[in-house]
Formats: structure tokens, sequence, C-alpha cells
């Protein structure tokens, strides 16, 4: 799939439910309303959507959401989904996680053919994980992390870098991590959704960066993964840093991603309002012809970028759906 700038599109991230166990302060605000239950796909209906992507050059599907292991019965989906792994129409399945469903789930993931998780984890401070989360508990997602471990899945962590928060954490989470042969990717908040606090909390991770060279030695590395993230190998721990920086650096020109809601709602940009609806389509027809016509429709809509904005006169959300929709 090819969009009108020329980037081949092999990377779907599909949002499996929006709802969450947590309620991250810079995701949603604690009396978030979601989705009315009937507007969601079944997961009969994701797994044929996700055939259809894959048969038309999807090589990487990222499941994500909300909190992707509260939906229920989501590990029949994985199951299914690794059926494309095995055909080698797949290459890599993937699963962005807060961590506290993990230590059930850890085993069937892994024999469904996830090689590797994200875990979302902000602080490794007890207190300040319930205030960031509201609803989390630390010791959950530390038991789900060592569960995944030894299932044999490859971790990497994501952290929002939050000004004030958890920015005097960065160093110790980034020995931590890599001691426990983990990657650490640092992620600047995006103004997404409608919650406080934005702009007091935004920390530009250029700033992050220059912070972390006084302390150690960063190799730039040559991005290979397809995703946003640029890399650097921090010589004095052997481990990987990743920054993702929506804010400080667009880095739209290589983006080959699309995202799907839970409702099949296709997004072409995170950044960006327009969308294509894909449910009906799919619903009107048991051949694949009309939902494959409305993906290529959509793919020629893919816009160039996005163009977020924080500052002190830019107070609202740039895009007023939260991250747990169209998922991260
Ligand atoms: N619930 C899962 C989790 O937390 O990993 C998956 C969905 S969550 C929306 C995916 C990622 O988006 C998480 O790493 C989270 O920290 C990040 N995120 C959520 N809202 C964000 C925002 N406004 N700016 C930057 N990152 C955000
Ligand atoms: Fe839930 Fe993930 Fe959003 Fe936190 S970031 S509220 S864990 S969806």
């Amino acid at each position: 799939m090819l969009d009108p700038f020329g980037r081949d599109i092999s990377y779907l991230r599909v949002s499996v439910t929006d709802r969450c166990d947590f309620r991250c302060v810079y995701c949603m605000s604690e009396d978030t309303t979601f989705l009315p239950k009937a507007d969601l796909l079944s997961l009969e209906e994701m797994d044929r959507l996700c055939a259809v992507f894959i048969a038309k050059g999807v090589r990487k599907l990222r499941l994500t959401g909300g909190e992707p292991l509260v939906r229920k019965n989501m590990i029949w989906l994985v199951e299914r989904l690794g059926r494309h792994l095995k055909t080698g129409a797949l290459d890599e399945l993937t699963l962005t996680t807060n961590g506290s469903q993990l230590a059930r789930h850890a085993d069937a993931l892994a024999a469904a053919g996830i090689k590797r998780v994200n875990v979302s984890l902000d602080t490794l401070d007890e207190a300040k994980f319930r205030r960031i989360t509201r609803w989390g508990r630390l010791d959950q997602v530390l038991d789900g992390i060592a569960a995944a471990q030894l299932a044999g899945l490859k971790i990497k962590l994501n952290m929002v870098a939050l000004r004030g928060e958890n920015e005097d954490e960065i160093e110790s989470m980034i020995a931590w991590a890599h001691a426990r042969d983990m990657e650490l990717t640092l992620i600047e908040t995006m103004p997404m959704g409608d919650v406080a606090d934005r702009v007091e909390r935004y920390l530009p991770l250029s700033l992050v960066r220059s912070r972390l060279e006084r302390r150690w030695t960063l190799i730039d590395l040559p991005d290979k993964t397809g995703g946003p993230a640029r890399y650097v190998r921090i010589a004095e721990t052997g481990g990987r840093v990743g920054f993702i920086t929506p804010m400080t650096h667009n880095f739209c020109e290589s983006c080959n991603r699309v995202r799907l809601t839970c409702t099949g709602t296709l997004y072409m940009c995170l950044g960006q309002e327009d969308a294509a609806d894909l449910r009906r389509p799919l619903r009107a027809s048991p051949d694949d012809g009309l939902v494959s016509a409305a993906i290529d429709e959509a793919i020629g809509r893919k816009p160039k970028g996005h163009d977020f904005i924080i500052d002190r006169r830019h107070r609202g959300p740039s895009i007023g759906r939260p991250m747990s929709l169209t998922g991260g």
C-alpha cells in the first residue's frame, strides 16, 4: 500500500478497546466515558479486518488500546493473529500494555508467537506510580514484567517524560532497565485528549538528552525498527534508549503506520482528525472487496504529517480524542 507521498504502509496499530484499568493523568480524565459496547467491533471482526490489511501488505501489527489485556477473550484474538506469523505473512505481532494483567497472560502471549512487548512504566516509586496512573499498582506491573521475561518475551519500557514528576528518575530507570536486559524509550507528552496540566508537565527530550550526555556516552544508532523512535546506545550500560519526540522533532517523513480504533475507524495520522469508517463496508458484505476498496481510498488520503503544538497560547488539546482511543 503506497500513500500519496510514496511511503509504504506496512505497519498497523489496532486499539482493541478504549477501556483501561488505569487512569494515567496525561491520557484520560478520572471520569472518562467509554464507548458503548455495541459500537465495538467484535474480536471476530477485528481478526477479519486485520487479515485484509495483512493481505494488502501489512507486515507488522501492534495491539494496543486502552489496555488491550482488559478486553475479554483477548488471547483468542492474539492466537488467531498468530497464524499469520506461522504462514510468514506477518513479520511481527506485538503488544503495548500497562502490564497490570501481564502476569496472567505472559505464557499465552509467548505461545501465540509474540516475541516482544512494550510495557508502559513512568516511575519505580510506588507513590508516584499511584499519582500518575491514579488506579494502578506498581507491584502488579513489576510482577507482570518479571513473568513476561520468564516466558521469554523481550521487554521495551515506555516512559512518558513529565517535568517535575519523573524527570529526576530518568537516569535511574535507564540503569534499572539496562541491568535487566530491557530497552527504555522516552516519550514526550502529546496534546491529545482533554487532560489538565499539559503545559506544565511537558518536558522536551532534547533537554533530557543533553542531561544524559553529561553522565554517559551516547552513540547514535541508525533507525531500523520502522517506528517513530530514534535510538542511542549507552556505551557504559550497553543498552539502548529510544526517544519519541513528536513535539521537538517531526518524524512524519518516514511514517509507515496507520491506526485502527476498536470501532473500526481508520486514522491515517495520529495527529490529524481525518479518518475512514471501515466498520460499515466490513459489515455490508461477507466478501472483503468493499472493505479493501475503503482501505485503498483511505491510504490515498494519508496526510504528509502532523503539527502538534504545546505552548501557553495553545492550552487545549490539538487533537480532542485521547490516545486511548486511537491507540498509542
Ligand atoms: N494501556 C497501554 C499502555 O499504557 O501501554 C496501551 C495504550 S497507551 C495509550 C500507549 C502509550 O501511549 C503508553 O506508553 C502511554 O504512556 C502513551 N500515552 C498516552 N497518552 C499520551 C500522551 N498524551 N502523550 C504521550 N504519550 C501518551
Ligand atoms: Fe490506560 Fe495506557 Fe492510557 Fe494509562 S496510558 S490510562 S494505561 S490507556
